[in-house]
């Protein structure tokens, strides 16, 4: 197995075997995310990919679940991708699940103003029957960061989609047969947007009719562009206090059928359920923190990890 630079996966996919398909972001611009800024995308050569699949089946007696990586694997050409789950499929009878993140900008086209390509040699978008064929073919998940249903939000950490994309995205995800989970990044407006932002991505999950929506607390990395703003005092946090208002908001504002995992050890709360079902009894568990004068505590302070 080769792996290059730093590893990241959902918390979810913590039990799976990792195989990286690309390396790196083919966008890599969002102000916020850190990820992927020490490496120059490309596309692994598929027969890396292949290969490393095979040496994991000699290493690994059983393998139940595999992530694809690095970032927006999904823009992969669907033959290749194809490819990389067949293989999988033969080399691993006991497969049952395969997720790779997938950005809306991948899979239903950037907007018509993008200063960048897709990435060199990508197809950019997905149709229907493609990611159809894609989740025959034993994709399983693909893990979308909606972020932000606020196109100010959006286009402030150049996100390099419209909220109205997202919504295009995740129901073409939908109609494929995908179920849909949204990465939702509570505190990405600042103190200033904070409510729009939290109103806006409620309407956009309202649109899209996610299976699951995964809240992340935004968490400054450093050297990341965001940090850069916030030294220079052009983007003021919400959190601790502010976050937690604006996922109140974000918890009122969702009208349609919901599971909410919050997974990422950002989060000031550990808040699951099903919405409609659970709304009072989460939105009363944040009045109760919210009632205490020092939230001070609610985070822990080590985030090496992340
Ligand atoms: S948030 Fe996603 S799309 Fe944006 S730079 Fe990071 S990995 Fe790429």
């Amino acid at each position: 197995m080769r792996y290059e630079g730093q590893i990241y996966r959902p918390p979810c996919e913590a039990r799976s075997l990792v195989v990286q398909a690309t390396i790196g972001c083919p966008w890599n611009r969002c102000t916020f995310c850190g990820m992927y800024k020490d490496r120059k995308f490309r596309v692994r050569p598929l027969d890396e990919t292949l290969r490393d699949l095979q040496a994991a089946r000699a290493a690994y007696p059983h393998v139940a679940s595999l992530f694809l990586a690095d970032g927006n694997t999904i823009a992969l050409p669907t033959a290749d991708l194809l490819a990389i789950l067949e293989r999988a499929s033969a080399l691993f009878p006991e497969l049952d699940h395969v997720g790779a993140y997938g950005g809306a900008r991948y899979l239903a086209g950037a907007p018509a103003d993008s200063t960048r390509p897709a990435g060199r040699g990508l197809p950019g978008t997905k149709s229907v029957a493609e990611l159809a064929t894609l989740r025959e073919a034993g994709l399983s998940m693909v893990y979308m960061g909606l972020e932000s249903g606020d196109d100010e939000v959006l286009r402030r950490v150049r996100k390099g989609v419209t909220s109205a994309q997202m919504i295009t995205a995740a129901r073409r995800l939908k109609e494929a047969g995908f179920p849909v989970s949204l990465y939702v990044l509570v505190g990405l407006g600042g103190s200033d947007r904070s409510q729009a932002h939290a109103r806006a991505t409620a309407e956009a999950i309202n649109a899209i009719e996610p299976d699951i929506v995964r809240p992340r607390t935004l968490y400054i990395l450093e050297q990341t562009p965001l940090w850069h703003q916030r030294r220079r005092g052009d983007f003021v946090e919400a959190a601790p206090r502010g976050a937690l208002l604006e996922i109140r908001t974000l918890l009122e504002g969702i009208r349609v059928p919901v599971a909410l995992v919050s997974d990422h050890i950002t989060n000031y709360l550990p808040l699951h359920g099903c919405l409609p079902r659970d709304r009072a009894d989460l939105i009363a568990a944040i009045d109760r923190t919210l009632a205490a004068e020092d939230l001070s505590s609610l985070r822990p302070q080590h985030f090496d990890h992340l």
